[in-house]
C-alpha cells in the first residue's frame, strides 16, 4: 500500500520551517537578490536553529537520519525541507552553511580520518561551507572530459586546471576537486581530492554574475601547480582501481538531484500560490472576467503540474532513504521539476501580467531564479538522457 501521509515528525518540521521561510527568509530575498548575498544574521539564526547544508540540500546524506522505528528517512526530510525553504529563497537554501554539496563525496570516500579531518569543522557555531568543484569551462556535461591534471610528485599531488560555476567555491573552507591523473585512462584517471583554502597555488577567479540564484555565490577557481598533500586525496589511491573517482561523482547526484527538484517545487510553488493570490484578489473586483477561464485554467495545470513533479521527487527520495537504486528516479524527478518550475513560474506572470515584471514583485525573481533549475546538477537534457539509457539497460539494450 502506498502511503502519502506525511509522518508526525516530517510535518511537524514542515510547519516549522514554512513559519520560518514565511517570517524571515522570503521577506530578506529581494535585498539578498540585489545585494547578491543572504545577511549573515539570516544564516547565524539558521545555523542556530540547527539548518545546514548537511540537514537539507544532500538530503541528509547517505547515513540518513533516522525515523520512529529505525526506519531511515534523511531523503525524505531532506526535500521536504528543500521545498518549505526554497519556497521562502532558492538562494537562501544553497547559502546555508554545512559541507553542501562536497559533503557526499566525502561521506561516501572519505576514510574515517578524513571523514573526521573534513566534516567535524563543520560541528562548531562559525559559519562554513565546502563545495564541489566539477565543472571546467570546457567539460560540463560532458564530466568525463574533465582537463584538471594531478600529477603525483613525492608526498603531494600537483593540480593544474580551472573549475568554473562552482556554487560557494570562493567562500568554502575547502572544495572536493575532481582531476585526473592521466586523459588517456577516461574516468579510471578521475580522482578526488579536497581542496583547503589556503593552499599554495589555488586561488578563487572571477564571481560569476548570473541571471538568477543572484544572492548564491558562483566562483571561478584556478589551480595553477596547486600542492596538495596526498592525504586528501579522497579514500586512497587504492580506492580508484574502479573508476570510483567517477562513480563518487556520480553517486552525489542520486542523492542530490531530488533535493535539486525540490527546490524547483518550492519556488513554482511560492509562483503559483502568488498568482492564485492575485487571480483571487481581481476576480473579487469583477476583473478582468474575459480573462476568467484561461485563468482559472492556468490556476489547474499549474497546481496539477507541482503534484506531479512532487510525486517524483518523493519517490526519488524515499527510494534513496530505502537504499534502492535511484539514477533513473533521480534524474526523472530533476528533468520534470526543472521543467514544469519553468513553465509554473512562466504561467504565473501571465496570470499577474504587467505587475508580474516588477522588481519589488517576487514572481520576476523566481522567474529568474528558476531557470538554472534545468541547467545545474545535469541539465535537462541529460537527465533525460540517463532516464533513456536505464530504460534500455533495463531491455539489455547499450545506448
Ligand atoms: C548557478 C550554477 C551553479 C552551479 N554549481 C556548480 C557546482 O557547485 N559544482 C559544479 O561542479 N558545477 C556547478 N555548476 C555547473 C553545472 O553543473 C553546468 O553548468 C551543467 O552541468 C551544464 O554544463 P555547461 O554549462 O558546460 O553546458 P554544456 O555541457 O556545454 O551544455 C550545453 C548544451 O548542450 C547540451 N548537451 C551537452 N551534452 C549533451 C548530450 N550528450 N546530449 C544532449 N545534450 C547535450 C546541454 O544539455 C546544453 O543544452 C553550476 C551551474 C550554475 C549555472
Amino acid at each position: 500500500m502506498i502511503e502519502f501521509e506525511l509522518s508526525p515528525q516530517q510535518r511537524q518540521l514542515k510547519e516549522f520551517l514554512h513559519w520560518f521561510a514565511e517570517q524571515q527568509v522570503r521577506p530578506a530575498s529581494l535585498e539578498a537578490d540585489k545585494n547578491h548575498d543572504t545577511p549573515l544574521p539570516l544564516l547565524q539564526q539558521a545555523k542556530a536553529m540547527g539548518l545546514s547544508m548537511e540537514s537539507v540540500p544532500s538530503g541528509g546524506g547517505p547515513g540518513g537520519v533516522e525515523g520512529g522505528q529505525g526506519e531511515r528517512q534523511g531523503n525524505r526530510i531532506g526535500v521536504i525541507a528543500a521545498e518549505e525553504l526554497a519556497w521562502g529563497d532558492a538562494s537562501f537554501v544553497l547559502n546555508l552553511p554545512g559541507a553542501g554539496l562536497g559533503g557526499p563525496p566525502v561521506r561516501f570516500m572519505g576514510t574515517p580520518e578524513q571523514k573526521e579531518r573534513f566534516l567535524s569543522i563543520f560541528n562548531g557555531p562559525e559559519l562554513r561551507w565546502g563545495a564541489y568543484a566539477l565543472t571546467e569551462p570546457e567539460a560540463g556535461s560532458d564530466v568525463a572530459g574533465i582537463r584538471t591534471t594531478a600529477r603525483k610528485e613525492g608526498d603531494h599531488y600537483i593540480l593544474n586546471g580551472t573549475k568554473t560555476f562552482i556554487t560557494n567555491g570562493a567562500k568554502a573552507s575547502w572544495n572536493v576537486v575532481f582531476a585526473t591523473v592521466d586523459r588517456n585512462l577516461g574516468r579510471a584517471g578521475h580522482r578526488a581530492f579536497v581542496v583547503e583554502k589556503g593552499t599554495p597555488g589555488f586561488r578563487v577567479g572571477r564571481i560569476m554574475d548570473k541571471m538568477g540564484l543572484r544572492a548564491s555565490e558562483t566562483a571561478e577557481l584556478v589551480f595553477d601547480n596547486c600542492v596538495v598533500p596526498v592525504e586528501n586525496l579522497l579514500g586512497g589511491e587504492e580506492r580508484y582501481l574502479q573508476r570510483e573517482g567517477f562513480k563518487v561523482a556520480m553517486q552525489t547526484f542520486d542523492s542530490s538531484r531530488p533535493t535539486v527538484a525540490a527546490m524547483a517545487v518550492g519556488i513554482a510553488r511560492a509562483a503559483y500560490e502568488r498568482a492564485r493570490e492575485i487571480a483571487r484578489q481581481n476576480l473579487m473586483l469583477g476583473r478582468p472576467s474575459p480573462r476568467y477561464a484561461a485563468i482559472v485554467e492556468a490556476l489547474a495545470t499549474m497546481a496539477r503540474k507541482i503534484d506531479a513533479a512532487r510525486l517524483l521527487v518523493w519517490k526519488a527520495a524515499w527510494m534513496a532513504d530505502a537504499r534502492v537504486p535511484n539514477t533513473k528516479e533521480a534524474s526523472m524527478s530533476k528533468a520534470y521539476a526543472g521543467q514544469i518550475g519553468m513553465e509554473v513560474c512562466s504561467m504565473a506572470i501571465d496570470v499577474a501580467a504587467g505587475a508580474g515584471l516588477l522588481h519589488d514583485e517576487y514572481l520576476e525573481k523566481w522567474f529568474r531564479d528558476i531557470k538554472v533549475y534545468d541547467i545545474f546538477e545535469g541539465t535537462g537534457q541529460i537527465q533525460r538522457l540517463v532516464v533513456s539509457r536505464r530504460i534500455f539497460d533495463d531491455l539489455g539494450v547499450r545506448i
